[in-house]
């Protein structure tokens, strides 16, 4: 415990104002203690401080043109964190907020979950502080080519792979893709996933996260002799993850009956009509709240904060729009409405005073790391059909999603169950992450 201590000591003195990052390695450290307390020969490899120190940080200015001929600077990042197990993967992600402490917190997480997934990849993140809402097709493109105009010198299909994250879909990947070519003169379709269709793009990545939270939520379920029909589901966010998560929740007769954005969220006791979602959402890019103007009995409650949807009565909560979605006061209500399961489809939406909450009431845990895998195990099955220059069916991927999150259930049980922490599934995610890069790492030596 000593050496642990130190080690956390030394992050907060060396990066105090990075509060999420912090957070991320303070939740990942605190859970391995069984582990360190059998190596103490880790101690002198210095490899708790070499896992949480990023192997490279980049960050840079992205200057483009809005269409009233102004100019704009952003700034731009890219977190190479752990490249032990493969090229850096990651996404990207565009929102107001990112900063070096967010990067930092996502890049770090990723290298656990990359390395739960059995593929070989390392892991990274990166984005920028631009704000895609409100802005033109026009200024979206200009943006994303002057950020891929620095970020091409970094990345490379076996260098770094990025991919999209929160305000990053399908165009936002086209236009970086576009100019990455352009730069290159060449066609090295695995170097960002999350393509179309045209260009070298899966089947099912668009649903993976969402699909295989589920899939992992069916597993924890069924080890613990439950599962999802007949189960009340309230999904915060309406964005790629939700969206999904509801569509393979409702496959499985659960009923979900709330989902949110950043400005309110939306009640429908008869259950969600995903349709109309996906049409106010992903197709006129509009807000949640006009779902209770389309669709009768469901209502809408205005709430910046996304904390409100946690108050309507569950079984299961999904987390699925952001970090730090769920703090202690949100626990204590979900678990004093019934809840028996909470499945993280965002990263880190639950903070550390509600995860601990959330394990001694005995509530199933579904941490993010390993139930939101599926989106970057699918684009690293992207990044084979693309080595492979072949495309397999929906189904096929489809498939294989599945099975990649049934074993990543299984082995967060495993280790969890190996070090006598029986259902605690986030210890068991990062034990079973850590033993598979720690053991990389070692094997190649101070690096
Ligand atoms: P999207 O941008 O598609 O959707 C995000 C949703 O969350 C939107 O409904 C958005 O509302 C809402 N939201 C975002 N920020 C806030 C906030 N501060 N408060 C309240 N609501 C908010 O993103 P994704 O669905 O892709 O990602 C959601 C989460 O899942 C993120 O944590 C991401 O890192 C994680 N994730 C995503 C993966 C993927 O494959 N997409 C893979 C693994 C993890 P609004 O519409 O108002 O912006």
């Amino acid at each position: 415990m000593e050496y642990l201590n130190e080690v956390i000591e030394n992050l907060k003195a060396k990066n105090g104002h990075e509060s999420e990052f912090l957070q991320a390695a303070y939740e990942v450290l605190t859970s391995l203690k069984p582990v360190i307390d059998k190596h103490p020969e880790f101690k002198n490899m210095a490899l708790l401080e070499r896992i949480t120190e990023p192997e490279r940080l980049i960050m840079f200015r992205v200057p483009w043109v809005d269409d009233k001929g102004q100019v704009q600077v952003n700034r731009g990042f890219r977190v190479q964190f752990n490249g032990s197990i493969g090229p850096y993967k990651g996404g990207l992600r565009f929102h107001p907020s990112v900063n070096q402490s967010i990067m930092k917190f996502l890049a770090f997480e990723q290298c656990f979950k990359n390395a739960l997934t059995g593929l070989p990849i390392g892991g990274g993140k990166g984005g920028s502080d631009f704000n895609p809402k409100g802005k033109s097709d026009m200024e979206i493109m200009r943006f994303c080519q002057s950020f891929m105009s620095e970020l091409y010198k970094h990345i490379g299909q076996d260098v770094d792979v990025p991919a999209g994250d929160i305000g990053v879909g399908g165009r936002e990947i086209g236009y970086l893709f576009g100019q990455y070519r352009k730069l290159r003169n060449a066609y090295e379709a695995g170097v960002l996933t999350g393509k179309g269709l045209e260009y070298g793009g899966s089947l099912a990545r668009t649903e993976a996260t969402g699909y295989g939270l589920i899939y992992f939520m069916r597993e924890m379920l069924k080890a613990n002799g439950k599962d999802l029909a007949g189960k009340t589901v309230i999904i915060s966010g309406s964005g790629n993850v939700a969206i999904y998560a509801c569509e393979k929740a409702q496959q499985y007769g659960a009923k979900v009956v709330a989902m949110s954005d950043s400005n309110g969220c939306i009640y429908d006791p008869n259950g969600i009509k995903l349709d109309v979602v996906k049409q106010i959402k992903e197709v006129e890019r509009g807000r949640i709240k006009e779902y209770a103007a389309r669709v009768s009995g469901s209502t809408y409650t205005e709430d910046v904060n996304c904390r409100n949807i946690w108050k309507i009565k569950a079984d299961i909560a999904l987390p699925c729009a952001t970090q730090n979605e769920i703090n202690l006061e949100d626990a204590k209500t979900l678990v004093a409405n019934g809840v028996m399961a909470v499945g993280e489809g965002a990263n880190m939406p639950t903070n550390i005073e509600a995860i601990e909450y959330f394990l001694e009431k005995g509530i199933l845990l579904a941490p993010a790391k390993a139930a939101n895998a599926g989106g970057v195990a699918t684009s690293a099955l992207e990044m084979s059909q693309n080595s492979m220059r072949y495309s397999w069916t929906f189904e096929e991927v489809d498939k294989k999603l599945d099975g990649i999150m049934t074993n990543i259930f299984k082995a967060c049980e495993k280790a969890a169950n190996e070090y006598g922490l029986s259902q605690n599934y986030v210890a068991g995610a990062n034990i079973a992450a850590f033993d598979k890069i720690s053991k990389a790492m070692i094997a190649q030596g101070i690096i």
